[in-house]
């Protein structure tokens, strides 16, 4: 049986797609997003946050770190036991391992509710689809139960694993944040060739897409920029429906607590309205374009 590191896993959750969901979030990214809301997410393995402002350095967990690694993180091994004595809830542990059987256990439990409300289980991330063999296992036996499958993906994966676990899932929600290879590489770190090849399969065999963009000013808001992704998107025979995601700096502190440093600065959350212009852009070349 596979295992795999997930990071959390959210009941009754109503806005990760159709009716009511379970959302299974797995840890590990290839990505670093320059606004990347989830730094916990990033890391494959487990990881302790530090709410330095909770801590009273009362120094329970110097004393039962067997790495000494407690406030320099330096080797960490993941193992919890600082989280276990700390009284003050100065710390938690992010990640843990998890058998596809647990997982299904998991998702199990409110597969009433999927049934009274259309709904299902979401599989989420950092990148579900760094974890192929173990997402495998989970999906083909979801499909099994007549359970809603949606995976909400980067894509940046390759084409025969996204093929293979396409097969088990009903719906995507796949990340566009940028059409053009030299700026995708300057705000991720990585190419989106693979990405847009994927996206270009989907659309080919039909699957049911959705794409979300998310709009970071100063980074992928300009003119040049969104129309290189309009250019792409019109290639897309099934016209998928566009998401325009506003950029806000939420995980902000979430850096801090694991000894990270906040890439975006001073950067102010985006409104809504913002993305108005943007939107309305969209929906002028004839893509079904929303503002969450
Ligand atoms: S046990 Fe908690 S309160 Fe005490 S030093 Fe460690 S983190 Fe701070
Ligand atoms: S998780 Fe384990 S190794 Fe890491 S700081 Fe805490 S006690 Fe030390």
């Amino acid at each position: 049986m596979e295992s795999g590191i997930i990071f959390d896993i959210q009941n009754l959750s109503l806005h990760d797609g159709p009716g009511l969901r379970t959302t299974v979030f797995f840890k590990g990214c290839p990505l670093r997003c320059l606004w990347c809301a989830n730094p916990e997410s990033q890391s494959s393995q487990p990881e302790m946050m530090y709410y330095s402002d909770k801590c009273v350095h009362c120094m329970a967990c110097k004393e039962v770190c067997p790495t000494g690694a407690v406030f320099t993180r330096k080797g960490c091994i993941g193992c919890g036991k600082c989280m276990e004595v700390c009284m003050y809830c100065a710390r938690k542990l992010v990640g843990k391992s998890m058998t596809s059987d647990q997982v299904m256990e998991e998702i199990r439990k409110d597969s009433m509710l999927y049934k009274e409300s259309d709904g299902g289980v979401t599989f989420s991330g950092g990148e579900v689809l760094r974890q192929p063999m173990f997402l495998l296992e989970i999906i083909k036996q979801c499909k099994h139960e007549r359970i809603h499958t949606l995976l909400d993906t980067t894509a940046y994966c390759s084409q025969e694993i996204f093929n293979e676990v396409l097969k088990y899932i009903d719906l995507v929600y796949v990340d566009l944040k940028c059409a053009s290879d030299s700026e995708h590489k300057k705000m991720t770190g990585v190419s989106n060739s693979n990405i847009l090849k994927n996206i270009q399969f989907m659309d080919k065999i039909g699957k049911a897409f959705e794409i979300r963009m998310p709009i970071i000013p100063g980074y992928n808001d300009s003119m040049q920029i969104l129309e290189t992704d309009i250019r792409f998107i019109k290639t897309l025979e099934t016209k998928p429906k566009v998401w325009l995601l506003p950029f806000h700096a939420f995980g902000k502190t979430k850096y801090e607590t694991l000894g990270m440093k906040w890439p975006m600065g001073d950067k102010k959350n985006m409104d809504r309205d913002e993305l108005k212009t943007i939107a309305n852009l969209f929906v002028e070349y004839g893509i079904d374009t929303k503002i969450q």
